[in-house]
């Protein structure tokens, strides 16, 4: 047996190189297959939870995304004259009351809308109950 023949085998090494090569080559389409089935396993994870992102630039999966911005609410189609008169209303409490519209509570609204601009108090009511108004002034 020749240095050279001793170097790169005989017949039997051939085999076992072969048979480790075709091992490789499964283990890769393995992987391959098995990164295919959880596609976005090289994406950054969600900050929320573990799971993988949709895309990369994303910050949270898809579920994560979903709970934390909610479809908007039916406000959505709020005229903006309605948006402007409530403005207006706010404005005028918030002046009235010499207090920031940031500030203005519900008895504010009462106060100064029945006794000052003589409003209904049932009108005040409808005003502080609406979904408009509240977001407005960030009550709820
Ligand atoms: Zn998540």
């Amino acid at each position: 047996m020749g240095i050279l023949s001793w170097l790169f085998g005989g017949k039997k090494k051939d085999d076992e190189f072969n048979r480790y090569q075709k091992n490789t080559q499964r283990n890769s389409n393995y992987s391959q297959r098995k990164s295919n089935h959880s596609q976005n396993n090289s994406n950054p994870k969600c900050t929320t939870c573990s799971s993988h992102v949709y895309k990369k630039e994303h910050t949270q999966c898809y579920s994560c995304w979903r709970k934390a911005n909610p479809k908007p609410k039916k406000e959505r189609g709020t005229p903006p004259s309605t948006i402007k008169s409530y403005n207006r209303i706010i404005k005028m409490v918030s002046i009235s009351s010499g207090q920031d519209p940031n500030l203005l509570t519900e008895d504010n609204f009462k106060e100064i809308l029945c006794n000052k601009y003589n409003f209904q108090e049932d009108s005040v009511k409808g005003i502080i109950n609406s979904p408009i108004a509240r977001s407005m002034l960030q009550w709820d």
